[in-house]
């Protein structure tokens, strides 16, 4: 299996996130919801220009799974999915994402301020994260992807098994450390409150589902 590098800006905003001491780390979830929703949108906007498209609102949503034995936190969505070459371009470079608005502005001066006005983005994931894994299915494929990076060394791309379109992401959360609670976002009650926090404008479901053995 081929470790590709991150390009080099990806890295700078990686090893930020990575060593991040940012207190309000939670906020990875606002945009991996984000993200999530955005991908549904693009679902109904299909629906709306494609005849052979249906959008059936049950069918539409956003799932929280977190698993205590494992330690890991999982956000699916039922949205557009990913090619394997959008995995590449959206996830390998961040020219593509919403970061690099922010970056350019701010010169990355202080991590601080950055992550609290911006949106970070999806490599946020990796202020609570030791790695991270999206299994994606974009719509009209066959053939599903799963991209994985612990946000360091890089990142591989290989062929995966998924059943229907749309994308999960698996955190594998960091240990705890002395201030560091990562154990928080398996807590349903710490999960349900930083979905209201962040995201209680979003216009699809969001499920849960906390298996604590
Ligand atoms: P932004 O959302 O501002 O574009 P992100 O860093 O949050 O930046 O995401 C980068 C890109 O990765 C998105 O624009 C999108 O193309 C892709 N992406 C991220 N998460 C998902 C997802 N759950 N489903 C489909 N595409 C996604
Ligand atoms: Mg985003």
């Amino acid at each position: 299996m081929v470790k590709k590098e991150f390009k080099a800006e990806s890295r700078r905003l990686l090893q930020m996130m990575v060593n991040s001491i940012y207190s309000q780390k939670e906020i990875f979830l606002r945009e991996l919801i984000s993200n999530a929703s955005d991908a549904i949108d693009k679902m109904y906007y299909k629906a709306l220009t494609n005849d052979s498209v249906t959008f059936d609102k049950d069918n539409f949503y956003i799932k929280l799974t977190a698993n205590k034995d494992d330690r890991t936190l999982t956000i699916e969505d039922t949205g557009i999915g990913m090619t394997k070459e959008e995995l590449e371009k959206n996830l390998g470079t961040i020219a593509e994402s919403g970061s690099f608005a922010f970056k350019k502005e701010n010169e990355m001066k202080d991590g601080h301020d950055i992550i609290g006005q911006f949106g970070v983005g999806f490599y946020s994931a990796f202020m609570v994260a030791d790695s991270v894994t999206v299994l994606t299915k974009a719509f009209g494929e066959e053939t599903a992807f799963v991209w994985e990076s612990d946000g360091v060394d890089g990142y591989t791309i290989e062929e995966a098994e998924k059943s229907h379109t749309g994308t999960t992401i698996t955190i594998k959360l960091k240990e705890n450390a002395d201030e560091e609670n990562y154990d928080q976002f398996l807590e349903e009650y710490e999960l349900k409150s930083i979905v209201k926090k962040y995201s209680d404008f979003i216009r699809y479901p969001i499920k849960m589902d906390v298996t604590v053995h």
